[in-house]
């Protein structure tokens, strides 16, 4: 039996905010939603990485973008949802699909996540507790609804937030403190939120990535995790968003007066 090099996640940045994520042992690798290929190719050749295999979240450009040129140079399998009409897939996933990577020695637990695309999958691997969410989850927030509903977006958040709350969340994208501008804005009295934009901004003053959070810090401060509570449904009441107390009006509010806020 030959000893792995333990499992770790390398962050490469692309475009203005987007992370694509290098699963890698030191030897293979598997990115996830490569929507650029230079800077995953830049990235393997410093670190000496082969790669074993592509994960996508969803069809959008910035996460599908690279798949071709990465395809060019390495023959591997290319792992995405079913429902999505992305031609360079191999392997059409739906929730209850595993995915397996031999060359790392891990595996992926598939989750359908729809709302901001129709068929849009998150990846879990339960043993590192590490989740790839694509554009569902957001650091204090959550992706915006272009092909689905309210009620679609935040059950598919519930099933995220069901995760350990110890779960490190890779989403796809730097929105992290507009997002906690919004947050703020809906939830003003909530403690944990202060204390994380102190956090999470001082990150960013240093120039690092406020990403991965965790499942548990989403849950204490993320309002789309959180428009259940009574303090933003009255927030949300007292600015006239709302209409009812019922939670999917509430998520829907919230997400509508988002794609506004500046
Ligand atoms: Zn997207
Ligand atoms: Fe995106």
């Amino acid at each position: 039996m030959s000893i792995k090099n333990p499992v770790k996640v390398l962050t490469v940045p692309a475009f203005s905010d987007n992370y694509l994520w290098l699963v890698n042992d030191g030897v293979h690798a598997v990115v996830v939603d490569p929507g650029d290929a230079a800077p995953i190719l830049a990235a393997l050749d410093q670190h000496h990485l082969s790669l074993a295999a592509i994960l996508l979240t969803h069809h959008h450009a910035d996460h599908v973008g690279g798949v071709p040129a990465l395809l060019e140079r390495f023959d591997v399998p290319v792992f995405g949802p079913a429902k999505e009409a992305i031609p360079a897939i191999t392997r059409r996933l739906a929730e209850g699909d595993q995915v397996t990577i031999p060359e790392l020695d891990l595996e992926f637990a598939v989750l359908d996540v729809p709302g901001h695309t129709a068929g849009h999958i998150a990846y879990y691997a339960a043993r590192q507790d590490w989740l790839f969410c694509g554009d569902t989850l957001f650091a204090g927030g959550c992706g915006r609804l272009f092909e689905g509903t309210p009620a679609q977006m935040a059950d598919s958040l519930g099933k995220l937030a069901a995760l350990p709350d110890r779960t490190q969340v890779y989403c796809a994208h730097e929105y992290t403190l507009s997002n906690l501008r919004f947050a703020q804005a809906v939830d003003e009295t909530n403690a944990a939120l202060k204390q994380r934009v102190l956090t999470e901004t001082a990150k960013r003053a240093r120039d690092e990535p406020t990403v991965p959070s965790t499942i548990g810090v989403e849950k204490a401060t993320n309002p789309f995790l959180r428009y259940r509570d009574p303090a933003i449904i009255d927030k949300l009441a007292s600015e006239g968003k709302i209409s009812s107390r019922e939670p999917i009006a509430a998520f829907a509010a919230l997400r509508e007066w988002k794609n506004s806020f500046r």
